[in-house]
């Protein structure tokens, strides 16, 4: 089998990235290791940037998203006992689209089909190689067959545990890390927001974090230590704990019902260096990975499948690699910048066990200063609707 570009992972980026080169008459072809329903089963982000809007308008993919997502002007942050909205749009005259990661998986998915391009799920085994030399290719198996494909490029983009990032030599690659000594308790539940807007919360009992996939379904985060189980979370009991971590008025309104997923997610930074290597593009989780505080992680994949496209665009249409040669280095300006506000979020809210008393003190003054100063506010509204591309 031959294709111009073998895209390892049918995550976000895997999936964009096709789309837009097979729009732009590209060959290619998705492997991911597990099926489309276990991909669709995963629920994670839901925060999105106008660059990744518009990145799901380019694909041709975006019209459920505008029909049923959620346009979010600002958002809350909650601290002292009281709210503090930071008004995203007055500030930036840019907003934010609430619409599940699940949900424009499926987009793409079926936008995906709908194109008639190859995609392989549950395929084992995959092992990019050569892609230091001049002919590039992926293996595979598939029912017990082992596959081949030849192609000009490979795509990385099958997150942090996936396969491409691994088959560079450890030499070739540094990698910077940061674990956080907490983590995030979610659920998901069938019951409306206890907010328009999302809220996010400082308080001493640690993080709080109201967001949303629709009018009727909610997405609860409370800060919890690592060893935490959750076994040991009733839903009554996560419910108690939120309200407590919330303003009197939202604790006092929230309308609870059952969890129908429940969760804990550990926290860190990672980005490995550089982003290409030879004829192999990282992308997406598999480069890096940031802590959900700043809700970057997807759209980081959006702005990375941006330059890459970018690049391929230029290889393939004007015979020129000066775009796929820039690829890391742009990627990777625009990754760091979201890597330090996630960075900076996460400090800011989050009860870190050795900073005691004195260090919510320093987090209030903090949070103090940036809801009183306009400066202070655009700079995180700015990043919070994200870097332009
Ligand atoms: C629990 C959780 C909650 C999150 N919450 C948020 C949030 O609130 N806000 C936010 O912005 N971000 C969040 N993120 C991060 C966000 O979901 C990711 O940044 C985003 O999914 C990145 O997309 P991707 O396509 O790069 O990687 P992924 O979505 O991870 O896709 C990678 C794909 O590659 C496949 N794959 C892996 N290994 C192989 C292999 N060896 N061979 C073939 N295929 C392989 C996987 O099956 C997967 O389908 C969360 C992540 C997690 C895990």
């Amino acid at each position: 089998m031959r294709t111009q570009v073998a895209i390892i992972g049918s995550g976000p980026a895997g999936l964009l990235l096709g789309q837009l080169l097979t729009n732009a008459g590209i060959d290619n072809i998705i492997l991911d290791r597990v099926s489309k329903d276990y991909i669709l089963g995963r629920v994670r982000a839901g925060v999105l940037e106008e660059g990744m809007v518009d990145m799901l308008d380019r694909a041709g993919a975006g019209e459920r998203m505008h029909r049923e997502g959620l346009p979010h002007d600002g958002f809350s942050l909650a601290f002292d006992g009281r709210d503090h909205r930071i008004d995203l749009f007055g500030l930036t005259g840019r907003r934010v689209m609430v619409y599940g990661q699940t949900e424009l998986t499926h987009d793409l998915m079926d936008k995906r089909e709908a194109s008639g391009d190859s995609s392989v799920y549950e395929a084992t085994n995959v092992t990019p190689h050569d892609f230091d030399g001049a002919g590039p290719y992926v293996t595979y198996e598939k029912d017990g067959v082992t596959h081949r494909i030849d192609c000009d490029f490979i795509a990385g983009c099958d997150g942090y545990h996936g396969v491409s990032r691994k088959s560079v030599p450890e030499s070739a690659l540094k990698s910077y890390e940061r674990i956080y000594p907490f983590g995030w308790l979610g659920i998901l539940a069938e019951v409306p927001p206890v907010s328009h807007e999302l809220i996010y919360a400082n308080h001493p009992r640690g993080f709080a974090l109201c967001s949303m996939r629709s009018h009727t379904r909610s997405r609860y985060y409370i800060q919890c230590a690592l060893d935490e189980k959750i076994e040991d979370w009733s839903d009554d009991r996560f419910y108690d704990e939120l309200r407590r971590r919330l303003p009197a008025e939202h604790a006092e309104s929230m309308v609870t019902g059952p969890s129908f997923e429940k969760s804990i997610a550990p926290l860190r930074s990672f980005v490995a260096e550089p982003m290409r290597f030879g004829k192999l593009f990282l992308v997406g989780d598999a480069a890096h990975i940031v802590p959900p505080t700043g809700a970057k992680g997807l759209n980081l994949a959006a702005s990375d499948v941006y330059y890459l496209f970018d690049g391929l665009l230029g290889y393939y249409a004007d015979k020129s690699s000066a775009g796929i040669d820039a690829y890391s280095e742009r990627a990777l300006k625009r990754v760091w910048r979201a890597v330090r506000f996630s960075w900076s979020m996460t400090t800011m809210l989050h009860r870190f066990p050795d900073t005691g008393e004195f260090g919510q003190k320093i987090q209030e003054a903090e949070l103090d200063y940036l809801v009183s100063s306009k400066a202070a506010s655009t700079a995180l509204a700015e990043n919070y609707v994200g870097l332009p591309y």
